[in-house]
């Protein structure tokens, strides 16, 4: 059935290695492995929790992690929460994630209360905003970070296990030597006034992992969480293809339902489309058009690239994407099937999407 998303997992391996031989051999840096890109798929999270490389699976949603805490803990890897906890969801939190990140003192205080009925001690990593502004106390205001620390080691069923920094998310403010250490110095404070040792000072997502082959990482970084880099190759900062990956170890696979000559330019006077948007039109004469049965319900047309260079994606709807064949060698037909490569959000919402359907290559 189509649509179809292609997850070769020997490829999604391969870039794991590949990633892996960057942020530990040359690195120094553990590596968590976030799956949340591709909804925590169960056969990707089990390649991941058998490959040795790896010391950490991380996700955003509880709910991923519940489906795979016992296949990670199985295997001897942690379960990490990144989204900073909801308050209502606190004792799953407990239950299912071995490390989880936070920024609020109440939610820490809720998990606390959790681990302490659940009889378990919860580790945590203490987020810190460098100017990216989504989660984290924000760095210049040290009197905080150390009125938190501070009310953290009271708490007898937490422990502070780190701290970390996002990066290139909402602000996308790029990882830098400047920037990440600040949170390496910010570390060795905390450490230093309250006696305490630190095991992990996470340094960003893959927007981070450019600068270990640039010999920029600061020294005290020991901890990369990554995703699009290894489901597609992608370093985020500059947007070039990390060495040794490939961006085809997912492929979107959809089929053709109607193919015909129609004109370029829609008659009638011009509203607005089936999202509200007020469309434009490029007036190319007569031309060949497909549309296949996949839409912005199940992937995002911006963030998908077809294979065939002579396909261009003209738009679409809900359930119908429609591509310009007008100048392709190939001779499409109805029921033909049209690959894709995707970006990070095209691969989201395939993954995510009920409609489409999972083939494995391993
Ligand atoms: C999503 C996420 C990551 C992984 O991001 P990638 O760009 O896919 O590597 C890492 N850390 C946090 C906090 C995240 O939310």
């Amino acid at each position: 059935m189509y649509p179809k998303l292609i997850i070769d997992l020997k490829k999604l391996e391969n870039n794991l290695n590949a990633v892996a031989e960057i942020t530990k051999d040359r690195g120094h840096c553990s590596l968590m492995i976030v799956t949340k890109g591709l909804c925590a798929d169960k056969e990707m999270v089990k390649m991941v929790a058998e490959n040795p490389n790896v010391d950490f699976i991380a996700d955003s949603r509880v709910k991923n992690i519940a489906s795979f805490a016992d296949t990670a803990r199985a295997a001897g890897k942690k379960t990490v929460l990144l989204r900073i906890p909801m308050h209502c969801e606190a004792a799953e939190v407990v239950k299912y994630v071995d490390l989880s990140f936070n920024s609020e003192l109440s939610t820490i205080g809720l998990l606390n209360e959790e681990a302490e009925k659940a009889g378990i001690v919860h580790d945590i990593v203490l987020m810190i905003d460098l100017g990216d502004l989504r989660e984290g106390i924000f760095f210049e205001r040290e009197d905080l970070i150390r009125q938190a620390v501070s009310e953290i080691l009271k708490m007898k069923n937490i422990r502070l296990y780190g701290i970390g920094v996002n990066l290139t998310c909402y602000g996308a403010i790029i990882p830098k030597y400047d920037n990440l250490s600040k949170l390496v110095e910010i570390g060795r404070k905390i450490e230093e006034e309250f006696g305490i040792e630190l095991q992990m000072i996470s340094g960003g997502n893959s927007s981070s992992i450019y600068l270990i082959d640039k010999g920029e990482m600061p020294e005290g970084i020991n901890n990369l969480r990554l995703g699009e880099a290894f489901l597609l190759g992608n370093d985020t900062a500059y947007e070039t293809k990390l060495p040794g990956t490939t961006g085809d170890g997912l492929i979107l696979q959809a089929q053709i339902i109607e193919l015909k000559e129609k004109p370029s330019l829609p008659i009638g006077e011009v509203g607005v489309d089936a999202f509200g948007q007020k469309p434009y039109y490029e007036d190319r004469g007569m031309m060949k058009r497909a549309i296949i049965g996949i839409g912005k319900q199940d992937t995002d047309l911006d963030s998908m690239t077809p294979r065939d260079s002579q396909i261009e994606i003209m738009g679409g709807s809900s359930d119908h994407i429609i591509l310009d064949v007008t100048h392709c060698d190939r001779e499409y037909k109805v029921g033909d099937i049209v690959e894709f490569e995707l970006g990070y959000g095209g691969m989201l919402k395939t993954a995510t999407s009920p409609y489409v359907e999972k083939e494995y290559r391993k």
